[in-house]
């Protein structure tokens, strides 16, 4: 097996004006390629600053952070996001906005393109092609959001959050596609969530970080009996209660831990 994303004692301390904030502390992660890894926690314990570290966004203050083998000196094409927020273009077509990470790279050509139009078709956004993001629904809009991320042929893809801004039939729904999508492209995926059953819906394994500075607590791997990758059906697995009420003690505990010191 290939290690995708290896982090070796990172910690991350940000400078700010009122002084230091240690957001990461000394985190030992490896996701190995394909894998699909959540990431739980409190709220400010440094999950979307792990993805940050892991895009190359931000460098860590000790430890280092490889992907596929080699030091994350800075962004890199490998990486790619995808937020809460879906940041298309209202001026730009869906096609348009489809194709803007690429052009962003330069890489636009007729291949692409078409790859891309091939993608938006695949993913049920076909008759949307030439109209403007605000005639599409939240979910529709996360897909464009997620083609264009797939465009660029990124080998891992880093989810914050990406579903919580959604109502919560069209979450279901979408963590149902984008799952499909993702794992049918082989992608090595983290996704950062709060939401315990999103995590064991999607996931592979579930790490859960303590309160600041994060670390991690807990790593636990989701094996259902039913061998279902479909989110919406791992749902209905007898043991999914189970592993629930597993991270949610893990996750009280943590709070409890903190009260205490
Ligand atoms: P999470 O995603 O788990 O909610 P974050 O990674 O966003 O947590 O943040 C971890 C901690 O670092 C929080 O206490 C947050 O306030 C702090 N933090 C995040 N970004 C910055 C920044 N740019 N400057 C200073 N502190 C920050
Ligand atoms: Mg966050």
């Amino acid at each position: 097996m290939t290690t995708a994303i290896r982090l070796n004692r990172v910690s991350l301390k940000y400078m700010t004006e009122k002084g230091e904030v240690h957001a990461v502390n000394s985190v030992d992660l490896a996701i190995e390629q394909g894998e699909f890894v959540g990431i739980v926690g409190p709220s400010g314990s440094g999950k979307s600053t792990l993805l940050s570290l892991i895009a190359g966004l931000l460098l860590p203050t000790s430890g280092r952070v490889e992907v596929f083998g080699q030091e994350v000196r800075g962004p890199s094409s490998q990486s790619a996001y995808m937020l809460q927020q879906d940041c298309l273009l209202e001026w730009r077509t869906i096609e348009g906005n489809a194709l803007l990470g690429l052009e962003i790279m330069g890489r636009v050509s007729a291949e692409k393109r078409l790859t891309t139009v091939t993608l938006l078709n695949e993913y049920g956004l076909e008759e949307f092609r030439h109209l403007y993001p605000r005639q599409l629904s939240g979910g529709m809009r996360q897909r464009v959001a997620l083609v264009r991320t797939l465009a660029t042929e990124p080998a891992i893809c880093l989810l914050d959050e990406p579903f919580s801004a959604l109502d919560y039939t069209s979450r279901l729904t979408l963590q149902n596609d984008v799952s499909t999508i993702l794992r049918k492209s082989g992608k090595t995926c983290v996704l950062v969530t709060h939401d315990i059953p999103e995590a064991i819906a999607m996931c592979d394994r579930v790490i859960v970080l303590t309160n600041r500075p994060g670390r991690v607590k807990w790593n636990l791997p989701i094996e259902l009996s039913a061998g279902e990758k479909q989110p919406l059906l791992r749902r209905r697995a007898p043991e999914f209660g189970k592993y629930f009420n597993r991270i949610w003690e893990e996750m009280e505990l943590s709070v409890a831990t903190e009260k205490t010191s």
